[in-house]
């Protein structure tokens, strides 16, 4: 085991003082809990630096390990998919994952993993500033801390965000029936990024 358990906890607000630049360094370093020890790549984000809209994912899977690029694979085609038709532009959305290393066999980050690479998540989703974030399936729900959110239900933050919960684009791989769900919930909140441009 390689983890280095003594080094001392990062904070979001150190973090946010490196700039998005300074932050990705610290990830591709960072040995802070045992995921890094099977990553091919750290999975940092892609997408726009100034999203109006940031998806939220749970954690790399194979392709995404393999190309250090978010949702590259199946999932990923899916998650194009509800972005086309949520008619969001280019610059106008961005991906992340809670943690940034593919977690062995693809099972779900631990409690401890997810809390060890939130300073990074929240330093990402400060600096990124985007009006709306989508938390896509319980894992990012828990990495974000909140409470049980309602599926497709738009709650706003102290800070005059908007915070959604959607499916996870890998179980609407599994379960096509979800995808008209998950468009009646896009319906219900588009006017959280249609109306501000
Ligand atoms: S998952 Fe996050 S905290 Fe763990 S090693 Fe990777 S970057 Fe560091």
């Amino acid at each position: 085991m390689s983890t280095n358990c003594n080094i001392p906890a990062i904070t979001p607000d150190e973090l946010v003082k490196l700039g998005l630049k300074g932050i990705t360094a610290a990830i591709l370093e960072c040995k802070r809990c045992q995921l890094h020890e099977n990553a091919t790549n750290k999975v940092i984000m892609r997408g726009a630096e100034t999203p109006k809209v940031l998806f939220i994912g749970e954690a790399p899977g194979k392709n995404e390990d393999e190309a250090g690029i978010p949702f590259c694979g199946r999932a990923g085609k899916v998650l194009d998919e509800l972005i086309a038709y949520m008619d969001l532009k280019e610059n106008e959305y961005a991906i992340i994952n809670t943690v940034k290393c593919r977690p062995p066999n693809n099972r779900k980050p631990t409690q401890k993993e997810l809390k060890t690479c939130r300073p990074f998540l929240l330093a990402q989703i400060e600096l990124l500033g985007p009006q709306v974030i989508i938390l896509l399936g319980n894992t990012a729900e828990q990495a974000f801390c909140v409470s049980a959110l309602d599926w497709g239900e738009a709650i706003a933050t102290p800070e005059g965000k908007h915070l959604i919960k959607l499916y996870h684009p890998a179980a609407l791989l599994y379960r096509r029936s979800l995808m008209e769900k998950q468009r009646e919930m896009i319906d219900m909140n588009k006017g959280l990024w249609q109306n501000t441009r």
